[in-house]
């Protein structure tokens, strides 16, 4: 499996969304596979130390694998409302709202670039990760334009990604699993046509 496909969308909460996509025709759900999950989760940096040893348990892992699953219907509404509205929805702002609640955070102080800064931590491995998702979400919504949060241009493809690109011109999820092909395929179009 290739393993950039967890984080080709370039921020986490679209890379959750990522986590179900076509593969030779057939849907994937990374989700489904625990150990898959947990290697999604490392790919995000959304594990601490003593995440990874709680998540041995794997009863705290099947719940966080449930939390996860809602998220992932929850970024897949935000989408739609982003795609159709350029906003969200008062509904889909409540769920959120009401997803947040449940999760508890600690302050903490941590060392950045010689300098200290106040940051939140997730109690639970679960509060976590969902904690930094949702921060990602957050973040996107007030600092991404939205036409720069795009679909990749291949029809059989269901991935999404920022667009952090000077020209903002980025097509497709990945040139290796998208872009190359749909190239090629353009290419030989135009060559016929002559
Ligand atoms: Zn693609």
């Amino acid at each position: 499996m290739n393993k950039s496909i967890f984080v080709l969308g370039g921020t986490t909460w679209i890379n959750l969304l990522n986590t179900t996509y076509n593969s030779n025709k057939e849907q994937v759900d990374i989700l489904v596979d625990s150990s898959k999950t947990l290697q999604w989760l490392e790919a995000n940096n959304l594990l601490r130390e003593s995440d990874t040893l709680a998540l041995e348990n794997k009863e705290l892992l099947d719940s966080l694998i449930y939390g996860l699953h809602s998220l992932r219907n929850l970024c897949k509404i935000i989408m739609s409302d982003l795609e159709r509205h350029g906003e969200l929805v008062p509904n889909t702002a409540d769920q959120l709202v009401k997803l947040v609640k449940q999760v508890k955070v600690d302050l903490t102080i941590v060392q950045k670039n010689d300098k200290l800064v106040l940051a939140s931590e997730g109690i639970t491995a679960k509060d976590h990760v969902l904690y930094n998702i949702v921060d990602s979400i957050i973040h996107t919504l007030e600092s991404t334009s939205t036409n720069r949060i795009r679909k990749c241009e291949a029809p059989e493809c269901c991935l999404y990604f920022v667009d952090t690109s000077k020209a903002g011109k980025r097509r497709w999820c990945s040139m290796k699993l998208c872009g190359n092909r749909k190239k090629a395929a353009e290419f030989y179009a135009k060559k016929k046509k002559k």
